[in-house]
């Protein structure tokens, strides 16, 4: 999707990326609540879960999530969260997943 900046960061410069696979990408939030705080995204655009409907896909996320939590080091102790609509929270509207982990970690 044009002009949305997950679809860009997703499907850009592989170095700015913590990690990736051929459906979904990960990067570094530009404001970290957490010592690890990674965006886990789909790399085709999806607005929020209420748009998902690919099941094979909901189950690569996942898989995605658990990938990247061990890349950064925070196996066995993560937190995933997702704000789901404007009213919520979600700023960016392409899904995204907040995986948040390290010590002394921030509410
Ligand atoms: P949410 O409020 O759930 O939509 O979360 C959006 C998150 O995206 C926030 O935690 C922002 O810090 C983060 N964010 C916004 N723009 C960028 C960007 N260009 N690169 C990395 N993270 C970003
Ligand atoms: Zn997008």
């Amino acid at each position: 999707m044009e002009d949305c900046i997950f679809c860009s960061i997703a499907n850009g410069d592989p170095d700015k990326l913590v990690w990736q696979n051929d459906v979904a990408a990960a990067f570094k939030d530009l404001h970290p609540k957490s010592p690890v705080h990674v965006l886990v995204v789909p790399k085709q655009h999806i607005g929020n879960l209420d748009d998902l409907d690919d099941q094979e896909l909901a189950g690569k996320l996942v898989m995605a999530v658990r990938e990247v939590a061990e890349k950064t080091g925070i196996k066995g102790a993560w937190r995933l969260s997702v704000n789901n609509g404007a009213k919520v929270g979600q700023s960016v509207p392409h899904l995204h997943f907040h995986l948040r982990g390290g010590e002394a970690m921030a509410e």
